[in-house]
C-alpha cells in the first residue's frame, strides 16, 4: 500500500527540519506531526517518575499503562496520562534522555504504533529519524533534511537561548550534537540513515524560505505527477 497521505522528513538534530516540517504542513493545510516531541515525552515523564530509563524491562512496564496524546483539542502539543509536556520537552536535558530511550525495542514499537496510528488516513507531514525508513517506508515523497555539524550546533544555541537557556556553549553543543548523531547512526533499530529514495536536502547555506519553497515545489510536483490532493486544511495545527 502506497501513503499517499504522508510526506515524511528525516535527519539529525538541528538540521531544520522541525522548522521546515511544522512550515511545510502549514502550508500545506496537513497535519504536522513532531516524533521527536513523542521520545522527548516518554523520556522526560518516565524520569520524573524514577524509572530507570536504561533498563528495558522498566521502560515496558512503564510504557504498558500509560496514555500518550498528541495535539490535543485543548491545544497541546503533546500529554502523558493527562499531563502537558510541550514545554518541558524542550529543555536541553531532555535531549539526553530522548537519546537514551529511543535504542530501546519496545519503546520504538509502542511510538511506532502509536505514530502509524496518528496518521491513519489524515494528510500529514511526519518528521523523525526513522519515518522514511521504517514507520512509513511507502510515504508519498521522502526528505532527509541535514547541514554541517557547527551550523546545526549554532541553530541549537540560538534555539536555546531564545528559550532562556544560557548555560550551555557553542563549543558544549559541537560535542553534544556529534554524540547524539553517533547515537542516532549507530543504534541497533531503526538508526538514522538516508532512505534509498529520500531526496537529499542540505540546510546549511539555505534560508528557510527557501528551502520551504523547494520543498513545496517537489510536493505539488509529486502529487501532480500521481495525480492526488494533499492537505488544505487550515483548521489543524491548532497548537504550533
Ligand atoms: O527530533 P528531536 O531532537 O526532538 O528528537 C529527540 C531524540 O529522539 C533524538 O535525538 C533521537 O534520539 C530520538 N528520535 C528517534 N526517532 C525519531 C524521533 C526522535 O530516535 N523518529
Amino acid at each position: 500500500m502506497n501513503h499517499t497521505n504522508v510526506i515524511a522528513i528525516d535527519g539529525p538534530s538541528g538540521s531544520g527540519k522541525s522548522t521546515i516540517a511544522k512550515k511545510l504542513a502549514q502550508r500545506l493545510g496537513t497535519l504536522y506531526i513532531d516524533t521527536g516531541a513523542m521520545f522527548r515525552a516518554l523520556a522526560y515523564s518516565a524520569h520524573s517518575n524514577n524509572i530507570d530509563i536504561h533498563d528495558e524491562s522498566a521502560m515496558k512496564e512503564y510504557i504498558s499503562d500509560i496514555k500518550i496524546q498528541y495535539q490535543t483539542s485543548d491545544g497541546a502539543l503533546i500529554k502523558i496520562n493527562g499531563k502537558d509536556l510541550s514545554e518541558e520537552i524542550r529543555e536541553h536535558h531532555v535531549s539526553k534522555l530522548a537519546s537514551i530511550i529511543s535504542g530501546i525495542p519496545c519503546v520504538r514499537q509502542f511510538l511506532l504504533d502509536f505514530q502509524r496510528d496518528l496518521a491513519k488516513d489524515r494528510p500529514c507531514v511526519m518528521e523523525g529519524r526513522d519515518i522514511g525508513t521504517v514507520v512509513f517506508p511507502t510515504a508519498f515523497i521522502k526528505f532527509f533534511v541535514t547541514a554541517s555539524i557547527e551550523v546545526r550546533a549554532k541553530r541549537r544555541l540560538d534555539q536555546l537561548n531564545e528559550n532562556g537557556e544560557n548555560s550551555v556553549d557553542l563549543d558544549q553543543l559541537i560535542k553534544d550534537v556529534k554524540k547524539r548523531d553517533e547515537k542516532d547512526t549507530s543504534r541497533e533499530v531503526a538508526p538514522l540513515k538516508v532512505a534509498d529514495d529520500a531526496q537529499l536536502i542540505d540546510t546549511s547555506s539555505m534560508d528557510i524560505e527557501s528551502v520551504l519553497t523547494k520543498l513545496v515545489d517537489l510536493v505539488k510536483k509529486k502529487a501532480s505527477e500521481l495525480n492526488v490532493a494533499i492537505g488544505m486544511d487550515e483548521s489543524l495545527n491548532k497548537s504550533l
